[in-house]
């Protein structure tokens, strides 16, 4: 269903890969550039970009995670390029300044997981509360998840013991919302389970076997929502034709909204 555009292999790495270089190019003081690095100054701000010398007949440029890129001919001169752009100026640090947002948001998303970071659950914000413990032990109380463990316990105990808990709520919370949807739609899945894909939200085999990422509950009730109505009408539709969501609409109709909610989320589980 719902597929991020690119999967990282490590959610910190690619918020690191992410944000280091845009940061970088966007420094506000006169930088010796990178190695193989130029850079230029567009509306008294210092960019840096990475030049590389092609065939192609034109300059061209692209603004993407790692910065502004520019390729041109062997020809052309560095005034010359450096002209071209100062002239698309606006457009290159109107697009800079996208991917630094972009990466902002992502690095806000992602999860510390630390004594006294915040959990993101179902809408609210809980903060994890490590206390001593002789074995592991996770509770939440109020706005509280007390996570207990040995005090010899490392960052990994921690983390596997709060994504554990995750986990455990997940599979009450899916079972019930399943059971909700299932009723509406007067079919339920064959079988379901949690998944922890890097690429997937949820998914509905033709075996009618439904797929859910426990990673869900770190949105808002109504995006798992629309998940399991999503992956529930799939049981009458297996594809995304104008009439498997007319299903959806008629389980879940308010649909849209969350779709569009879930596509404008930061293009891959940035959340680990
Ligand atoms: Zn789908």
């Amino acid at each position: 269903m719902t597929r991020p555009r690119q999967a990282p292999r490590d959610a910190a790495d690619a918020a690191l890969q992410l944000s280091l270089p845009l940061f970088d190019a966007l420094r506000r003081v006169d930088p010796a550039p990178l190695p193989g690095r130029r850079i230029v100054r567009l509306e008294q701000q210092i960019v840096e970009y990475q030049l590389t010398r092609s065939r192609r007949r034109t300059i061209g440029f692209l603004v993407d995670d790692r910065g502004l890129s520019v390729t041109a001919p062997r020809w052309v001169t560095l005034a010359c390029i450096e002209q071209a752009l100062v002239e698309k100026a606006r457009w290159i640090l109107r697009k800079l300044d996208e991917w630094r947002q972009h990466a902002a948001r992502r690095e806000r998303l992602a999860i510390q997981w630390e004594d006294g970071a915040s959990l993101p659950l179902l809408g609210a914000s809980l903060r994890m509360q490590r206390v001593s413990a002789a074995r592991v032990a996770v509770h939440r109380e109020d706005e509280v998840l007390w996570v207990g463990l040995p005090d010899d316990a490392g960052v990994e105990v921690f983390r596997d013991a709060v994504q554990h808990w995750v986990r455990r709520q997940a599979l009450d919370l899916f079972e019930q919302r399943l059971a909700h949807f299932a009723g509406l739609l007067g079919q339920g899945p064959s079988r379901w389970g949690l998944s922890s894909a890097r690429t997937r939200w949820g998914s509905c085999g033709p075996d009618g076997a439904i797929r859910l990422n426990w990673r869900l509950m770190f949105f808002p009730p109504h995006i798992v929502d629309y998940v399991v109505a999503h992956e529930l009408a799939h049981l009458k539709e297996l594809n995304h034709s104008r009439r498997f969501w007319d299903v959806v609409g008629q389980i879940y109709p308010d649909y849209a909204k969350a779709r569009a909610w879930l596509r404008s989320y930061p293009d891959d589980l940035a959340l680990n």
